[in-house]
């Protein structure tokens, strides 16, 4: 008698949640193309907003891509009413309204992908660190939740410590006069994990407050005190060699934490579904046969751009203008169309200004978006005058390209930081930079004699090497994924 037919054991299904910013979707695209070339059924959720974002960017056919069988993306609202910006959204208010009208949308979802003929049921959930809520909806739903935190572990580890600075009395400040007399260079090295010398204003700009229930301030500490214990584990884009010290600090407190960085495609094949792409704005196309053609030397080029959130005045972006034309040097430069906000709406009309264009002439590129990676990656980038957003710190350090920082806000402080003082591959810029410090910094990162700039870029080429390393068949992230997709998958069996 002939034995009945073996039914085939279901994929494991992993739902993907990253928070609905640049930053994250990003990094979360990134895992999803390394769960699905590992063979998982993947569900990545955008906001309902984001998508629209997506397929106006992309194009209606951004998600029908060949070779996706089994990554499908799917909606959850945002909780927020419509805006009519491509802006980021106001991030304090999308951190609230996520938290509460978040819970319902994923577990509504699970129910319905459960229930979906041809998928399989979902055996696991990834959310982003400020996503946690979701973390409890898994466990309600008895499955295993992890969280990935999609910034660097040296900003994690001082969110870490957030409770800590509430309870010594360090935050909230007394009032305003904190932020201007000194008191942001109180030292903070009792702070396990952080740089030796590390002080107040090294830490992520969230703790920047006056109230006690700062919605920021709370949500943080609630991230790490109710959300990152209750997970399964917890995933970093970071490499060991690159941010041991804060690692061995989050380990102590958090002991399955998966270092998985550089994510990128490095942990897929090569061109693993290359049209899937997660960028909100629309790339110009025109960066790569600017950087191909112009004639530019090898790293010649200085790359600007401040990310997909940092809004700045039409003063700040006059001074950047001045003082990149000023530098003789060949610059890319990205000014994202709601960048400027000048006290009312952003996009409020900033134009490059008058005899800039004249002034520069081939030497400069200015566009709205770019494949940013793509640029960093390109022989004639030579230096990357940045906000320090992780990804972008992260890209740069892959790529081996050294940094003029010039952090807006949140952990960007803290990367920019260790980039400049424990990796040595950044020069710090003021707050308040004036158009002859851009060009002194442009020309001092840029140079071709042994200073400074040399110095960044040698220390970006060996970081460069690391990166590679960690990321390849043996190296502590690709060892890392591998064991957390193990994890995942078992559980699922
Ligand atoms: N990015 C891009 N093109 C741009 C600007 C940004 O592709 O013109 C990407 C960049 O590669 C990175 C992300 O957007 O992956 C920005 O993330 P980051 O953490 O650096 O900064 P944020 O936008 O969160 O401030």
């Amino acid at each position: 008698m002939a034995s009945p037919p073996l039914s085939e054991p279901a994929k494991p299904h992993a739902l993907l949640i990253p928070y609905p910013a640049q930053g994250h979707v990003n990094p979360f695209l990134k895992l999803a193309k390394a769960l699905h070339a590992r063979g998982f059924h993947v569900t990545f959720v955008h906001t309902e907003y984001n998508h629209g974002r997506l397929l106006r960017a992309r194009g209606a056919g951004a998600f029908d891509v060949a070779g996706a069988e089994g990554l499908r993306f799917e909606t959850i609202p945002d909780g927020l009413p419509p805006s009519g910006l491509d802006a980021t959204q106001d991030i304090w208010a999308l951190c609230e309204a996520t938290r509460r009208t978040g819970p319902a949308a994923v577990r509504a979802l699970v129910e319905r992908l459960d229930r979906t003929d041809g998928v399989p049921p979902v055996s696991c959930v990834v959310a982003d660190g400020a996503m946690g809520y979701a973390v409890h909806v898994a466990k309600e739903m008895g499955l295993p939740a992890y969280l990935f935190f999609t910034h660097s572990a040296c900003g994690f580890v001082a969110y870490l410590n957030f409770d800590q600075l509430v309870m010594r009395g360090y935050v909230p400040f007394k009032d305003e006069s904190c932020f201007t007399n000194g008191y942001l260079d109180t030292p903070v090295d009792w702070m396990g994990g952080m740089l030796p010398g590390a002080r107040l204003r090294d830490l992520p700009t969230f703790i920047r407050t006056t109230d006690p229930d700062d919605t920021m301030l709370t949500i943080i500490i609630k991230q790490c005190e109710l959300d990152a214990p209750v997970a399964d584990g917890i995933l970093l884009n970071t490499f060991d060699d690159l941010e041991r010290r804060a690692l061995d600090a989050t380990r102590a407190r958090l002991p399955n934490t998966f270092t998985v960085g550089p994510l990128g495609p490095d942990v897929y094949p090569p061109s693993y579904l290359p049209s899937l792409t997660s960028s909100l704005w629309r790339d110009d196309e025109r960066c790569a046969a600017w950087l191909d053609g112009s004639g530019f030397g090898a790293a010649s080029v200085v790359y600007v751009n401040f990310g997909s959130i940092t809004v700045v005045t039409s003063e700040q972006m006059d001074e950047f203008a001045w003082g990149l034309a000023a530098s003789g040097c060949p610059f890319l430069w990205v000014v994202r169309p709601d960048m400027v906000r000048d006290g009312g709406a952003a996009g409020s009309g900033w134009a490059l200004p008058e005899g800039f264009a004249e002034a520069v002439g081939a030497r400069g590129l200015t566009v709205g978006w770019c494949d940013q990676e793509a640029v960093l990656e390109h022989p004639a980038t030579g230096g990357f005058l940045s906000h320090c957003g992780w990804n972008s710190t992260l890209e740069s350090l892959r790529a081996g390209v050294p940094l003029l920082c010039w952090p807006f806000f949140s952990e960007q402080v803290t990367n920019a930081r260790y980039a400049c003082v424990e990796w040595g591959v950044g020069l710090e810029m003021p707050r308040d930079v004036g158009r002859a410090q851009v060009e002194a910094a442009v020309r001092e990162l840029m140079a071709a004699d042994d200073g400074r700039g040399a110095a960044a870029r040698r220390r970006a080429a060996e970081w460069k090497e690391k990166a590679k390393a960690a990321v390849a068949p043996g190296g502590s992230s690709r060892d890392n994924l591998e064991r957390f997709v193990q994890e995942i998958a078992s559980r699922a069996a």
